[in-house]
């Protein structure tokens, strides 16, 4: 019964829907209320359906008379699955990004576990916890650097504390997080790894396993439902000491935690665009603070708001400046394309120094944001541009599928033979994406071996590890690739790293534009000379006087992160403010705009003045995948106004009852503005 010596018992239940609240359920019948724990999972009634959901709190009043409660149907666990530390966290995340307590499970909780349970229990689920057995030897020195930075966070492996290890790519940053990482185990305690893409990065994995005789458990995207179930579990039993995984692993649960590492912070996919749109670098000082664990955020390019959180004593900074061993850092230049001779959009200076690196035996990176072949198809006599029906964007043409696709939708055409305006026969393809200059290098380069690496070449399964491996022996001189190839690659033998369209991002819409290019190349860069042989960084571009460049490659990131940090406080922009964007998308182009429009006047009166209000407008791209997109962009110093104030807008929209088939979401802290 639910009353047991007069006491009640509520189930305050987190349940899959788009409410933004909990339920309140009464424990089943035939359950021991006494049994039943915050952190189990329970299957309750829910409209017609039954789902499950999570026990958040077992309280003894409801706002709800009990009379009025559904029973629950089942606990469906004998122990609590999730720990005190990650039921708050999941309470703070549904309230700081305003979204659905139940949806911030489906991001919690392994998709097996979410589903009704059939004839398996999570007891079939058996993993191997023996430890592999192997020789680890490790005959690095440390420097004198990496020795500080290492003590300084052993220091403090009883408490939180944020700190930016601020090292250059090649510095050691690694060697840094294997060293704390093999102290949190000899204290029986596990580690937490966050990296940008593993599949991208399968050397880092590799790096961790060589180093240690223990269970690693690893999260991507290509395990299966058992597999991910099977290392949740692990981390959780505590059975697995190091756990390394993409964005979303910053929500499982560990045993014994000691320490959390975010690798690569200042990379864009800790931010997740869609649904729960949450940063995990900002969960992971979170969940430090909540577990009482240090949190070390790593990069070379760390990003505006961590520096500026050093800078307000928030996050303590250590610092590698130099590269570990004897490799040195690259040099920088310029490459002025104006007036020059070009071939497929590569400049001739730059193919004679492309000759002369091929010439030393070195390897040679070409850097290209831009997949396909060519961005732009344009019609010679009415200048008609191919389109996307269902976006506002460009089709680009893909030689080897012989056809256009859109890279926003995915929508795909055959390519034209006539311009369907004015019938006209001669159609130009503007402009060069990856494919193109792989084609255009290979005719130059006849001789010389090339492989290509972005979305497209590496599709099927292995097909990255493969080029990668064939870097690695040598077998390939020349590297044409998208950012898959910026990220974290070890590649000694390049010597040489071009960059093709730095225009592009030198005139971006976003007010994070410059940060990020200032980021791509010093990434890209990073990864020029890793090894004995000294590296060069060739930029192109049209604009070889704009001081972001130049102040980029004479002063270096530091130089030029001071002068946006200045830039972003006179206009007042984050990490100086705080940002929320309020996006809404209908099929119908007026009704999107006149809903935003509607909402604002209807919460104007209540808002603080303390909140500046942008907007509405529609979106940079306004029509993505037939769905017309308007947004209205909050700015506030005060972090509580903000808050406040999208709980207004929240209210209001309840009260509107969007029509039309209007879908809106909420950013906060969005990491583009025009997504
Ligand atoms: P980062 O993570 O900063 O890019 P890594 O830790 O990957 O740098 O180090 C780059 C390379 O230098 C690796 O091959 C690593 O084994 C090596 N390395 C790291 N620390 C040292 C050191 N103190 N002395 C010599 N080599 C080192
Ligand atoms: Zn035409
Ligand atoms: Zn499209």
């Amino acid at each position: 019964m639910t009353n047991t010596k007069n006491k009640i018992y509520i189930l305050r239940v987190a349940v899959p829907s788009p409410l933004r609240h909990t339920f309140d359920y009464l424990p089943p019948e035939n359950v021991s209320p006494k049994n039943i724990k915050p952190g189990m999972r329970v299957l309750v009634p829910f409209g017609r359906r039954e789902v499950v959901g999570v026990i958040l709190e077992v309280a003894n009043h409801s706002e709800y008379e009990s009379t009025k409660l559904r029973l629950a149907s089942a606990i469906l666990d004998s122990e609590s699955l999730l720990p005190k530390s990650i039921l708050d966290l999941i309470t703070w995340t549904s309230n700081y990004y305003h979204h659905p307590i139940g949806d911030v499970i489906n991001n919690v909780l392994p998709n097996l576990l979410r589903k009704k349970p059939g004839k398996k229990s999570i007891e079939d689920y058996r993993y191997d916890a023996k430890n592999p057995q192997k020789k680890i030897k490790n005959t690095i020195q440390l420097n004198e650097d990496q020795k500080k930075a290492i003590t300084i966070i052993k220091n403090h492996l009883n408490e939180f504390k944020a700190f930016l290890l601020d090292g250059v790519t090649g510095s050691g940053k690694t060697e840094v997080y294997l060293r704390v990482i093999a102290e949190i185990i000899a204290q029986k305690k596990q580690a937490l790894i966050l990296v940008p893409e593993i599949n991208l990065t399968p050397q880092t994995i590799a790096r961790f396993a060589e180093r240690f005789s223990v269970k690693i458990a690893v999260f991507h995207s290509r395990l299966t439902l058992k597999e991910r179930l099977l290392s949740w579990l692990m981390a959780k039993d505590g059975a697995a000491p190091i756990i390394i995984g993409t964005r979303s692993a910053i929500f499982t649960p560990l045993k014994n935690p000691g320490i959390i590492i975010i690798d690569e912070e200042h990379d864009l996919s800790f931010k997740q665009q869609t649904g729960l749109r949450y940063s995990a670098r900002d969960l992971a000082v979170m969940r430090g603070k909540l577990e009482n664990i240090p949190v070390v955020l790593g990069s070379a390019t760390p990003s505006l708001e961590s520096i500026y959180n050093v800078k307000r004593k928030r996050y303590v900074e250590l610092k590698l400046p130099e590269r570990a061993g004897n490799a040195i850092c690259p040099s920088f230049h310029l490459v002025d394309m104006r007036s020059q001779k070009l071939k497929n959009g590569i400049a001739e200076n730059l193919l004679i120094q492309i000759k002369k690196h091929l010439a030393d035996g070195g390897q040679v990176l070409i850097f290209l944001n831009r997949r396909g072949f060519a961005p732009v198809l344009i019609c010679h006599h009415c200048s008609w541009v191919a389109g996307c029906k269902h976006c506002d964007a460009r089709l680009t043409m893909h030689q080897k599928q012989q056809h256009m696709r859109c890279h926003h939708c995915g929508a795909i055409i055959r390519i034209p033979t006539k311009c369907p305006e004015c019938a006209g026969e001669k159609l130009l393809m503007l402009g060069a994406g990856t494919e193109r200059i792989e084609i255009a290098l290979r005719e130059l380069f006849p001789d010389v071996k090339l492989t290509r690496i972005d979305r497209d070449t590496t599709k099927r399964k292995n097909s990255l590890e493969e080029i990668l491996d064939g870097i690695h022996k040598g077998e390939y001189q020349i590297l044409v690739g998208t950012q898959m190839l910026a990220k974290g690659h070890h590649f000694p033998n390049v010597t040489m790293v071009a960059v093709l369209n730095v225009d592009q991002s030198l005139f971006g819409f976003d007010f994070r534009s410059s940060e990020h290019l200032a980021q791509l190349v010093m990434q890209v860069a990073g990864r020029a000379g890793r090894a004995e042989k000294p590296g060069q960084v060739y930029l192109q571009t049209h604009n070889p006087h704009h001081p972001l460049l130049l102040n980029l490659i004479n002063g270096g990131y530091v130089s030029f992160v001071n002068n946006c940090l200045e830039e972003r406080q006179t206009a007042r922009l984050p990490p100086y403010s705080y940002l929320a964007l309020l996006q809404a998308e209908g099929k119908k182009q007026g009704a999107v705009l006149e809903f935003l429009t509607t909402l604002c006047s209807a919460a104007k009166s209540e808002l603080n003045k303390t909140i500046e209000i942008f907007g509405p407008v529609p979106a940079t791209m306004e029509r993505k995948a037939g769905y017309f997109r308007a947004q209205l962009l909050l700015q506030s110093q005060n972090r509580e106004a903000l808050q406040q104030a999208i709980n207004i807008l929240l209210d209001n929209i309840d009260k509107l009852k969007p029509k039309n088939n209007i879908r809106w979401f909420l950013d906060i802290d969005p990491a583009e503005l025009s997504g």
